[in-house]
């Protein structure tokens, strides 16, 4: 089922799509699909791909998605996982209509390995791992058949039970099916369909079972006892296809569901594999699989990320056999495109520098300003203004590079929502560091009574000093420096500045609200790393090009 905010978005269409309805139109009632993670992680983005594409399906052809826990293999796999998935899935917007569990399916499970055995399709071999390999043979030379290979049926039948009884070692004998070794296939070459794995317990299962199908064997299976019509998979799997659909081929079975690729999201600097972002936790590089620079749905959560800037890269990426690399800008765009009229704005500076203004007399004002230009709804706040304040040590420069917009020696700049100053002094320490800035301001230029015709170089955004609230701002970036680090060298690939704590100060409006999130201008969006917290982190900045350091 999808929620209901979901159902303005765009009918899409593409070749799965166009191969379902012409199945409705024929040989199917009803279409019915899977999302089946592996829960021995939490799910990254890449699968949010996988996820829009199941459910979405499901909801626009009147059928059903089922959340599959492909739980095959208890090495890796936690209860921690199942759940953390599960509320993933929720929170992207999808609400499963059935949930199932792979292991939930072993013993029809056994029942196929039997029945393949019972049709002289499968067998049970002794071959070690290693020789199984090398007996394997390549692309270019076929494969040798196992010394077991036509072993009597009724010896794989004892083998087989003994192996599911524990009465064998681990690693001693394997279920293999008996296809073709000289198949120009080398997944039709004899694949294993069953081995023996003692260790870890299944979180689960416990201690039912000692055998586990492999991936191949299980996930057909899995599919048809799902009710799955379409079995939607990644393009890795496309040289399996035969093999699933040979598996189901030589069972009975009352209806075979069908396996169609689709290319992976891959997206430029973000790694998107299990196996690597569990490293990344392991080794300490992140502080969980929620750091808000993981590419983990959790972690783009908590980075502030909607689901619906999520569920719309799905959708403009599209759904093809093509294998691509999103640019990041693309994600950047949606993020922004789901936050730019919701959250409100307000100014922060992150690099304070002292501007003091001379000729203000008094303690200070209170200005307004709306929360944001086009969402009067979202309401207005005061901001006081005052003779000392802080701007963006990067907002003002002695030697500008030419058509340098802001504050120089000398120069004329807008206060946002303020007056014009000039800079009149600049004070530096012994190392010749700018401390502060004596500037005077013209009172006649306050924005919405301005009528000076004074023009000033550009507009630049301010925190009082008195009054503004100090805040710790994160700068986030992508923990991957090149755009397209395969995982491989750790190391080297690791972005040291993924992380930039900088100590600034806020408008005092933004720790009096509970908003979670705020547009700081010009700065980008950023979002608070608890409610009510002085801490914050940035989700995306304004531009691609902007950076503040
Ligand atoms: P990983 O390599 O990160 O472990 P996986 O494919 O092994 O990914 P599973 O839990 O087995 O992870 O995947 C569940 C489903 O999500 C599968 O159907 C898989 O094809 C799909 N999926 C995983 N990664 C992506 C991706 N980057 N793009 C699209 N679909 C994906
Ligand atoms: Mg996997």
């Amino acid at each position: 089922m999808l929620l209901p905010h979901l159902a303005t978005l765009q009918v899409p269409d593409d070749f799965i799509r166009k191969i379902i309805r012409k199945d409705l139109r024929g040989r199917l009632d009803e279409v019915v699909t899977r999302f089946p993670p592996e829960p021995n992680g939490y799910l990254h983005i890449g699968h949010s791909k996988a996820i829009c594409l199941n459910f979405g399906i499901a909801e626009e052809f009147g059928g059903r998605c089922v959340l599959r826990y492909d739980d095959t293999d208890p090495v890796g796999e936690s209860l921690e996982f199942v759940q953390a998935i599960k509320e993933d899935v929720n929170w992207l917007g999808f609400e499963p209509d059935a949930v199932s569990h792979a292991a939930d399916y072993f013993e029809a499970m056994y029942d196929f390995a039997l029945e393949l055995i019972e049709h002289d399709k499968a067998f049970v071999c002794s071959l070690d791992f290693e020789t199984m390999r090398e007996m394997r043979g390549t692309l270019t030379t076929p494969g040798r058949p196992s010394p077991d290979r036509e072993r009597s049926r009724e010896e794989n039948l004892e083998l087989f039970a003994a192996m599911r009884q524990g009465e064998v070692e681990e690693g001693a004998l394997v279920l293999r099916a008996k296809i073709d070794m000289a198949s120009p296939n080398l997944n039709m070459r004899d694949p294993v369909l069953y081995r023996i794995k003692r260790t870890p317990l299944h979180p689960r299962r416990g201690k039912d079972w000692c055998i586990y199908p492999t991936y191949d064997f299980a996930q057909g299976y899995a599919d048809a006892l799902d009710g799955v019509t379409h079995s939607l998979c990644t393009m890795e799997f496309d040289d399996h296809r035969p093999l699933y659909d040979w598996l189901l081929a030589n069972v009975s079975l009352a209806h075979r569901p069908c396996q169609i690729e689709f290319s992976r999201l891959n997206i430029e600097y973000f790694l998107l594999s299990k196996r690597f972002l569990q490293r990344l936790v392991r080794e300490g590089h992140v502080d969980g699989w929620d750091d808000p620079r993981m590419p983990t749905i959790c972690g783009l959560r908590a980075r502030g990320v909607p689901a619906d800037a999520i569920r719309e890269l799905c959708e403009r990426v599209g759904v093809t056999r093509q294998e691509q690399r999103i640019e990041l800008k693309m994600f950047n765009f949606c993020v922004r495109g789901a936050l730019e009229s919701r959250l409100r704005r307000a100014m922060a500076v992150i690099e304070p520098l002292k501007v003091v203004i001379v000729n203000y007399e008094g303690a200070g004002e209170v200005l307004h300003a709306d929360w944001h230009p086009q969402q009067p709804e979202l309401g207005a706040r005061e901001m006081p203004f005052g003779p000392e304040l802080y701007i963006e040590r990067d907002d003002f420069s002695e030697s500008p590079p030419p058509k340098y917009k802001r504050l120089v020696p000398g120069g004329l700049v807008r206060l946002r929502y303020a007056y014009i100053i000039r800079c009149d002094e600049v004070i530096k320490d012994d190392q010749g560091e700018v401390q502060e800035l004596r500037c005077s301001y013209f009172p006649e230029t306050k924005s919405g009574s301005d009528n000076s015709g004074m023009r000033s170089r550009g507009v630049v955004h301010w925190v009082s000093a008195d009054e503004g609230e100090s805040v710790e701002v994160a700068l986030l970036e992508e923990l991957i420096a090149e755009p397209d680090a395969s995982g491989q060298h750790l190391e080297s690939a690791m972005n040291p500045h993924s992380r930039e704590i900088c100590n600034g100060y806020a408008e005092p409006a933004v720790l009096a609200m509970p908003d979670t999130a705020f547009q700081f201008e010009r700065l980008g969006y950023f979002t608070r790393a608890k409610p009510g917290s002085r801490e914050f982190h940035r989700t995306v900045s304004l531009r691609d090009s902007f950076k503040t350091r």
